[in-house]
């Protein structure tokens, strides 16, 4: 994420260039047959001066001869010894990317806030920077709560399971610009939450999975408030992943993401990534919701915003939802490229209807 504002150090393009090989020629002379006076390439320029009748062969990135105010392309010309006849008629500055066009000098071409792409890595080569400011990622605190866990490379008794929300967290961090940090798993105490925890607070932001529901032993929340966390928000209306906190405690922002896979996943991407984004610097986050054709009639409960798991077709016009056996699905998940995203107010959607969906 780029600290501060990049300018252009010249004009580019810094000459008046063609964008085809060909001739460089002056307009009100075609068509015509003209003399050929020389060739220019990319990375010369030519020191003559092209008058009535003439032409000179160009290259593509060359600078435009003084005297040319067109560039006739190759295919469109024959040549006769030492003449080239052009059949047709060109307008002014026809191929020609004109002195500055693109950018002029001391111009911001890329500004602070703005995540570096790779046509962004292209632009700062390009005006010569090879050092720039940039924010550091944050480092997230990832913390997989539940007794019932073990790790990945251990073989779970029947009533266990894998810590898999730790990992798929980690992906979604990193990809979110955040430096992940896994740490142990918190066991269903208040003891051994309280250590985690203290430990996770010293990151930039604080993931946690699961013990935010109101169950017996979900115990998070009451741990944060031992640290004198302020709580934003205890729930969210949508589903999955309601039980969703987010606060903020020792001066380090924290969510509590539902344990369910899925729950957790959606949860990062509806409102975890925001923050992340916005703590790595940011400028504009967004939350896009385009909208796709159902392929089939979708019915849900109304009440909740509603997040499914779901196909989207390779035009990315046409959805189809994906067939789960609920939020702990992950072989569905990894089925599924979107979300539906079904309106709480809205309980059937026919086949063909329109329906926001979220990329996965
Ligand atoms: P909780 O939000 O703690 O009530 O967890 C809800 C459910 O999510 C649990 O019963 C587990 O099945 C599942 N779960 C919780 N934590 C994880 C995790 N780290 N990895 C995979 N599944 C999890
Ligand atoms: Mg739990």
């Amino acid at each position: 994420m780029l600290a501060a504002d990049a300018a252009a150090d010249r004009d580019s393009p810094a000459l008046a260039r063609s964008v085809r090989d060909g001739y460089a020629v002056r307009a009100s002379d075609l068509p015509g047959q003209l003399e050929i006076i020389g060739q220019v390439r990319a990375g010369e320029r030519f020191l003559g001066e092209v008058a009535a009748g003439q032409a000179v062969e160009i290259m593509t990135g060359a600078p435009i001869p003084s005297g040319a105010d067109a560039v006739v392309m190759i295919e469109h010309t024959r040549r006769e010894g030492g003449r080239v006849v052009i059949d047709r008629a060109a307008e002014a500055s026809q191929f020609i990317n004109p002195r500055g066009c693109e950018a002029a000098a001391h111009d911001v071409v890329l500004h602070a806030g703005k995540r570096l792409d790779y046509a962004g890595i292209a632009l700062l080569a390009a005006i010569g920077r090879a050092r720039v400011k940039v924010y550091r990622r944050p480092v997230v605190a990832i913390v997989a709560t539940g007794d019932e866990l073990v790790e990945i490379h251990e073989f779970p008794e029947e009533f266990q399971i894998r810590n898999s929300n730790a990992y798929s967290l980690a992906a979604q961090v990193a990809r979110a610009g955040g430096s992940p940090e896994l740490l142990p798993v918190a066991r269903d105490s208040v003891e051994h939450t309280r250590e985690t925890l203290a430990r996770g607070l010293g990151a930039d932001l604080l993931l946690v999975s699961g013990g935010v529901s109101a169950g017996k032993y979900d115990v998070v929340k009451e741990v944060l408030a031992e640290f004198g966390a302020e709580f934003y928000f205890d729930r969210v209306l949508i589903q999955p992943g309601q039980p969703l906190v987010f606060g903020r405690a020792c001066g380090k922002y924290f969510f509590g993401l539902p344990g369910n896979p899925s729950s957790t996943m959606v949860t990062f991407e509806v409102f975890a990534r925001a923050a992340l984004e916005l703590l790595a610097g940011q400028e504009e986050i967004a939350l896009h919701l385009p909208l796709a054709r159902l392929t089939c009639e979708f019915r849900h409960r109304i009440g909740l915003t509603r997040f499914l798991p779901a196909r989207l077709s390779a035009d990315g016009s046409e959805v189809t939802p994906v067939n789960w056996h609920g939020s702990g699905d992950i072989p569905a998940l990894t089925r599924a490229n979107a979300y539906l995203v079904a309106d709480p107010d809205r309980a059937e959607y026919a086949r063909g209807e329109l329906i926001r969906i979220l990329l996965k």
